[in-house]
């Protein structure tokens, strides 16, 4: 969705809709991945695979949450739909020209998180897999 930013009048996607750090997140979800793999054939990997899933669980977490409305521009958290009442008297008010086209999540970034998605789905299925062999 298209948001105004009410520091530098920037008018597009928010930052985390762009990027958002998504290699760093998908480098997490691999290693996660690979160490709960290697966890459930390998029992004495249960605690480092079981840190790693939660750190990238927490940087998925504070990625969704700190991240949801930054100005891809100023960085300041600052964006307000671009529909709402505020941001059309905004741009009534300076006269600011949204662009023709919204630059939507492009297909590798589908494709991404789709794959980001099946990475986490197997990654926690591991993971239960592997405490509850370890702990049982
Ligand atoms: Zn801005």
């Amino acid at each position: 969705m298209q948001k105004l930013c009410t520091q530098c009048f920037y008018i597009g996607v928010e930052e985390s809709n762009i990027y958002g750090d998504f290699t760093t997140e998908s480098i997490l979800w691999g290693t996660a991945f690979f160490f709960a793999l290697a966890g459930a054939f390998e029992t004495f990997l249960w605690f480092p695979a079981t840190i790693i899933f939660f750190i990238a669980l927490l940087y998925s977490i504070s990625g969704y949450t700190f991240k949801a409305c930054v100005c891809s521009k100023c960085h300041s958290n600052s964006m307000i739909p671009v529909d709402s009442d505020k941001a059309r008297q905004i741009i009534h008010e300076r006269g600011l020209v949204p662009p023709a086209y919204i630059v939507e999540k492009d297909e590798r970034t589908i494709l991404g998180m789709a794959f980001r998605t099946i990475f986490f789905i197997l990654t926690v299925v591991l993971v239960l897999f592997m405490l509850y062999d370890h702990f049982s």
